[in-house]
């Protein structure tokens, strides 16, 4: 990979599970395999001209996930997990807050889910589903269901969204608990739109 003639690499930061581009830094050599060592993102601050672990502060640290070079080998893409605000202003992203899109919410969202049947965690409702096992979480989205279309008659919107998220919530969790992915499900519905 290059570095520039002051030893830097521009260093593109993205969230993991959003995508959202999080911020932009530069790493050296050193703060570049500082990251690999710790995995956690360290940049060279040029106005400080020190190492800077980001989040040392703040405790708003990036958690390294991958990385990449682009195409001349002079920039590098860093996914990480953000655990917190990236920006020292409190917002997710240096570039503001720009609304994420729906899939990206969704990709999130499953991320969580699997998380919790991979690794159980106390407390947590998801985790209280599963242990009452599959009928029940089944019986979940057919009262949520009930649920939306009770709602869809009325004309309280709000709580029609409400209840359009937790049939959505409830479906993604029976689809993890069933072991079918909801990239499965759009392959189904892809086939349809060819036929
Ligand atoms: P932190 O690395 O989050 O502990 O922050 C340490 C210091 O680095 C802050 O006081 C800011 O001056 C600066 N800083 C933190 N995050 C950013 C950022 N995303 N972009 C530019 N400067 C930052
Ligand atoms: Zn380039
Ligand atoms: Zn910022
Ligand atoms: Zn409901």
């Amino acid at each position: 990979m290059k570095y520039d003639n002051n030893g830097f690499i521009p260093t593109i930061i993205q969230d993991s599970q959003t995508n959202q581009v999080l911020m932009l830094g530069y790493m050296t050599e050193a703060s570049f395999n500082q990251t690999l060592k710790t995995r956690l993102v360290t940049f060279f601050s040029r106005s400080r001209n020190e190492i800077w672990v980001k989040g040392a502060t703040s405790g708003n640290y990036l958690e390294l996930i991958n990385w990449s070079l682009d195409c001349d080998e002079d920039t590098l893409l860093i996914l990480a997990k953000a655990k917190g605000p990236t920006c020292h202003s409190g917002t997710t992203s240096c570039f503001g807050e720009i609304k994420p899109c729906p899939s990206d919410t969704l990709s999130k969202l499953i991320d969580t889910i699997d998380e919790r049947f991979t690794i159980p965690k106390e407390r947590s409702y998801i985790q209280s589903l599963i242990e009452k096992g599959l009928p029940k979480i089944a019986q979940k989205v057919g009262e949520e269901g009930v649920e939306m279309v009770i709602e869809a008659m009325r004309n309280e919107p709000e709580l029609f969204k409400e209840e359009a998220a937790d049939l959505l919530f409830h479906y993604l969790i029976l689809l993890r608990a069933k072991e079918v992915s909801l990239s499965e499900i759009l392959e189904v519905l892809r086939r349809r739109m060819q036929e």
